[in-house]
């Protein structure tokens, strides 16, 4: 049967389920985490087939953790990793927990922090299902030798080469005395693979086959183009054993995911459905006809209140008073903003407030999507820095333009409106670009979306097998 998950890589990133975006009301005396759900509470349907912890992220009792505070990595130690994240439900039993070290939160570091005992401990104390071995990132990674050649240009590349060996080798060797230690316990063992180049990515995988392991994660690739992985993917074909399993680190490009599939790579974890969402604004829907997802810009509306938005105001006051006049002139709003006596931070907040009034009206009835289109971009005029007059250089029009017009686009579609994922259903105020709250919702939606896709496309891989 195919087989392909989608884990979810930690990072606290849930929400407060009272939030509502239309009065920005949230829960009295709210305590972080305690109070807050994890995207798998508050959406209808699992939205990751696991989830993957790192060491590095909730730390050792001796060695605090880059995303927990003490207080939660005592509990994680204590509760174990399925009940700290909620997931301890019987309907959550196909879940599977992933742990792993972090290393990319260490990087820039001469050698790994953490010692092959102290993995083993979080993942035992964690009682994780899979615990991948202790790694070493090595960047960066070399398609061909013409890319060799244009580095060798600009580095000293027998260097790099050589630091790279030495991270291989601590990989190696770590992952020689994890999978000795690993059978002890009772979560199963990944080995990761490092490499610099083709040639020692298959170096690596074929010494970890030799090693014992049948489960292996394919690291460092993170950086790479979709067609480099695919290739190194290709190559590793060859030397892979039929029941060796492949894991992609921090990688996941889901329209992928009939090629990772065929080159024997049966799970991947990425945090950029979320990241997508959370900070770049995308709105993810699903094709009707084909199996495919789409990604919209997701209108934006800046907090009036917030910092950077009175920062703004304060350093541009002049300008801003006769840019909104000169708006005004040409009847850019349809509000009065006529009476002198009024600040620059109240037209601001006046134009802010006109906007969300039109937005929550067209969310309700889909009714004067130009009256809406035109406060939104009004307010957008007033709180983008880029379109100052002073700031509004040639080079800024064309890719504003084009934003407004993919606002337009994703207000005409009213997408949201046929979501039914258990976020969408809030309305438009609780997925808009503009509180961490409904921007977090955004990529938790986006999860959803992206586990639907995947799960499509492996049921129609498993219907032209059949
Ligand atoms: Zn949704």
């Amino acid at each position: 049967m195919t087989k392909f998950r989608f884990y979810f890589p930690d990072n606290k990133d849930f929400v407060d389920p009272n939030f509502d975006g239309r009065d920005n009301s949230r829960t009295k005396y709210h305590r972080a985490y305690d109070d807050d759900s994890y995207p798998h509470e508050i959406l209808h349907e699992m939205p990751y087939d696991g989830m993957l912890v790192s060491l590095a992220g909730v730390g050792t009792m001796q060695k605090r953790g880059k995303y927990y505070e003490q207080e939660l990595t005592e509990d994680f130690y204590f509760l174990g990793a399925r009940e700290f994240l909620r997931l301890n439900k019987p309907k959550y039993a196909n879940v599977k927990l992933m742990g792993d070290c972090g290393a990319f939160d260490y990087h820039n570091e001469d050698e790994p922090p953490f010692t092959v005992d102290e993995l083993i401990e979080f993942y035992d104390r964690g009682r994780f299902d899979y615990g991948i071995s202790l790694d070493h990132i090595v960047f960066p990674y070399f398609k061909n030798e013409e890319a060799k050649d244009a580095a060798a240009s600009k580095c000293d590349l027998h260097e790099l080469i050589a630091e790279s060996e030495r991270r291989i080798d601590i990989t190696l060797k770590n992952a020689k005395e994890f999978y000795e230690k690993a059978k002890n316990y009772r979560f199963e063992a990944y080995g990761v693979a490092h490499g610099y180049d083709k040639a020692s990515f298959i170096r690596s995988v074929k010494e970890l086959q030799e090693i014992g392991y049948r489960k292996i994660t394919i690291g460092g690739m993170i950086k790479s183009k979709t067609d480099e992985l695919l290739d190194l993917l290709e190559s590793l074909k060859d030397i892979r054993e039929p029941d060796t399993e492949f894991h992609l680190l921090g990688i996941c490009r889901f329209e992928n995911i009939p090629a990772y599939v065929k080159a024997g790579v049966t799970s991947a974890d990425s945090t950029s459905p979320m990241m997508q969402g959370l900070k770049g604004g995308k709105y993810y829907t699903l094709d009707s006809e084909e199996p495919k997802y789409q990604e919209s810009l997701m209108i934006r509306a800046r907090q009036c209140d917030h910092d950077n938005v009175q920062k703004h105001i304060e350093k541009h006051r002049d300008e801003l008073r006769q840019h909104i006049s000169n708006m005004s002139e040409n009847n850019e709003f349809d509000i009065d903003l006529s009476n002198t006596a009024l600040s620059v931070n109240e037209c601001v907040k006046r134009l802010e407030k006109d906007c969300l009034k039109k937005l929550q009206r067209f969310d309700e009835t889909g009714m004067d999507l130009e009256g809406t289109f035109k406060a939104l971009i009004a307010y957008e005029k007033v709180s983008n820095e880029s379109y100052l007059p002073s700031k509004l250089t040639p080079s800024k029009e064309g890719p504003l333009a084009r934003n407004e017009s993919k606002y337009r686009d994703f207000l005409n579609q009213r997408a949201w409106r046929q979501c039914g994922c258990g976020i969408c259903e809030g309305g438009l105020m609780n997925i808009i670009f503009r509180a961490n709250q409904s921007n977090r919702r955004r990529g938790i939606h986006n999860l959803a979306i992206v586990t639907k896709h995947k799960d499509r496309v492996i049921s129609s891989l498993q219907s032209t097998l059949k």
